[in-house]
């Protein structure tokens, strides 16, 4: 159905803790996120698949800064990023949404393999699909396996919830210079030029180099993945 728009939402691992609590996971956060998702896409019939990050687990940077090996690090962090798979696709089943979790990192007993076709097919029968494990390398990012998947599966946006306050792409970071103005709108080419750490470069010149989108939002604000998600101008649009 070609009327039906399809998106690749990243989520960062954080937004699925919260500091109301001190587990890794916070139901009450995943909950939230959830409900959201599940209206979003019964209201706008959203092809919707989500890149989930493990930021709230691990990261594989943690473990090489201290001095493991780098590959075996990453390899922790995309495990990471099943754990948050697996708590997003019960909360959207809970909402009567059916998901299917794809994992790039073979485990057939706890989700499919990712098979780029398959996950297509899911997005046309109406699941919300969850990426987990990035895109199965170490050294890369959930960020650049979400830019990965975005052209991967032909979604015309890619949108990129953030969750530490800042909504959009700024001249500077916001939380350290109170004169930093948000873009509505840049180029590729400014966010690399002016070193704007919204994403990783390698995802940025990613979807510059395939003529993919980004809206960069704040993930937090009830109604925002609605609003990202139904095409409404919040945030930062990257192009
Ligand atoms: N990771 C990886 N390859 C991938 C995706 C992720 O090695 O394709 C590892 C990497 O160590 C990363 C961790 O998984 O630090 C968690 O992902 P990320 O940091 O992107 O999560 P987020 O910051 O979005 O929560």
């Amino acid at each position: 159905m070609a009327d039906r728009p399809r998106i690749v939402l990243k989520l960062s691992g954080e937004a699925l803790a919260s500091s109301a609590s001190d587990e890794t996971i916070d139901a009450a956060a995943v909950e939230q996120l959830a409900r959201e998702i599940a209206a979003t896409c019964a209201e706008f019939g959203t092809q919707l698949a989500v890149m989930v990050g493990g930021g709230n687990i691990w990261r594989g940077t943690t473990g090489a800064g201290a001095g493991m090996d780098r590959a075996t690090s990453d390899t922790m962090g995309m495990l990471g990023t099943v754990i948050n798979a697996l708590a997003l696709q019960d909360a959207l089943e809970h909402h009567g949404q059916p998901t299917r979790v794809l994992s790039a990192v073979q485990m057939v007993e706890v989700a499919e393999p990712y098979i780029r076709r398959r996950a297509i097919r899911h997005l046309e029968k109406g699941r919300v699909v969850v990426f987990a494990a990035g895109m199965g390398n170490p050294y890369f990012t959930t960020d650049t396996s979400a830019a990965l998947r975005t052209a991967e599966i032909g979604a015309g946006l890619l949108c990129k919830g953030t969750h530490g306050g800042v909504d959009g792409v700024y001249s500077a970071d916001p939380r350290l210079d109170p004169g930093a103005t948000r873009y509505d709108e840049i180029s590729f080419m400014e966010v690399v030029a002016q070193d704007l750490r919204v994403m990783d470069l390698t995802a940025i010149t990613f979807c510059k180099d395939n003529g993919l989108p980004i809206r960069v939002f704040d993930l937090m604000v009830p109604g925002n993945i609605r609003k990202a998600l139904g095409g409404e101008p919040i945030g930062t649009l990257i192009r």
